[in-house]
């Protein structure tokens, strides 16, 4: 069995992010797919300072910096974006960031078991590997939390697909209205070269691969690539540490509810793991205390996911005669850049929940 100082589960956005935020001697990344960056689930849009601070700005395919809201019946609405946006290429970014790791990387290592104690034990067909510090960023499925705690990644309510397309976009468009797709929305992101990623995501059980080419008939696209995606855990925040250990990005439900960026908050949140893990490696920090400074910066967001929770829950409910009305509004008053812009505000407090209970209100009529 070898020993290391901690071990990451999950080489995707958010295991590569808290590796390259952890300073320590014997650091492992356990990835089971082959190689690093096999399996692009998402349209990979990020904001630019991000990618860049993460030493991955050659895997930008696209940048963006405005987002035009579509109504159910044909309404445009133009914000700028509060920060610049960028679609990337994920398997370049999974390798620009693994190549200025200080970390050992294991690929084709599935974690498959999980045994508790004072030092945790990982099971992979390649060995088993053992660390005090282990974090699972290993997607909505938890893998390793799992194994401890039932129920922890139950299965979450939203699914997404998309596509690369033939398409000249510059700005990013989101699309609203059953006629589209029932309990979501419909997107369009910028890639260089007149192309785009284009894809839907929904919490209703609809067939998402035919309404994606729907969707691309209805913007005339006639060229296009494969369709993949997968599962968006968007039911709010779960318990960032359990049995011993943290859960970063989708494996901690860290992904927003209402829009499912998921990326950014992944980066956000290995940023203080990451941070904190590197001060127990080095002897400054003890463990428990750690993971309880971990707990209390995650679980400091909750009201803002319980609030987008709620937001999700009524919005995609309406009908679309009331999100065309609702938008008109929000438009006739400007309203919708300090919606974006509070929903960018976050971590400065600010509180969502006016649009909340605007939205229940509207949805009683
Ligand atoms: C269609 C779609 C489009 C999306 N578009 C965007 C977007 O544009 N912007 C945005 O912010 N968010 C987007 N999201 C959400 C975003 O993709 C996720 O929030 C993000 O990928 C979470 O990153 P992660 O590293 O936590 O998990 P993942 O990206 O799911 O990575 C988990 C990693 O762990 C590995 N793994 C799994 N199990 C094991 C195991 N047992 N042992 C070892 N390794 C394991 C996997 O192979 C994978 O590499 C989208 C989601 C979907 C479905």
């Amino acid at each position: 069995m070898e020993e290391y100082d901690a071990i990451i589960v999950g080489a995707s956005f958010a295991g590569l992010a808290t590796a390259s935020f952890t300073r320590g001697d014997k650091l492992l990344v356990l990835e089971k797919e082959a190689r690093l960056g096999a399996r692009q689930r998402s349209t990979c849009a990020a904001p630019v300072s991000w990618v860049k601070r993460l030493g991955a700005a050659g895997s930008i395919r696209g940048v963006m910096d405005t987002l035009v809201v579509h109504s159910p019946f044909g309404m445009e609405i133009t914000v700028p974006l509060p920060e610049r946006y960028c679609t990337l290429d994920y398997a370049a970014f999974c390798s620009l960031v693994a190549e200025r790791l200080d970390a050992e990387i294991k690929t084709g290592a599935e974690v498959t078991g999980v045994v508790p104690g004072r030092r945790l034990k990982l099971s992979t067909p390649a060995g088993v590997y053992s660390a005090e510090v282990v974090v699972d960023a290993s997607g909505w499925r938890a893998a390793v939390v799992s194994g401890l705690k039932e129920d922890y990644s139950a299965p979450p309510p939203a699914r997404g697909v998309e596509t690369e397309a033939e398409y000249d976009a510059k700005k990013v468009h989101i699309y609203l209205g059953s006629r589209i797709i029932p309990g979501g929305y419909a997107w369009v992101f910028p890639l260089e070269n007149g192309r785009a990623r284009v894809g839907l995501g929904s919490l209703k059980k609809v067939n998402l691969p035919e309404l994606n080419r729907s969707f691309l008939e209805y913007l005339g696209i006639e060229r296009y690539g494969s369709h993949h995606g997968g599962v968006i855990p968007c039911s709010g925040l779960r318990e960032p540490v359990v049995g011993g250990i943290f859960a970063v990005g989708d494996a901690g439900g860290q992904v927003l509810p209402g829009t499912a960026e998921g990326i950014r908050k992944a980066f956000e949140y290995a940023e203080l793991c990451g941070g904190l893990i590197s001060r127990v490696i080095n002897g400054e920090l003890p463990l428990e205390e750690a993971q309880e400074i971990y707990r209390r910066g995650v679980l400091s967001s909750r009201k803002f996911y319980d609030t987008m929770l709620a937001i999700q829950k009524v919005a995609y409910r309406l009908p679309d005669r009331v999100v065309e009305d609702v938008l008109s509004r929000v438009a006739r008053r400007h309203l919708i850049n300090a919606i974006v812009n509070a929903y960018f505000a976050e971590n400065r407090g600010v509180d969502l929940s006016g649009v909340l209970r605007y939205l229940e209100l509207v949805s009683r009529l």
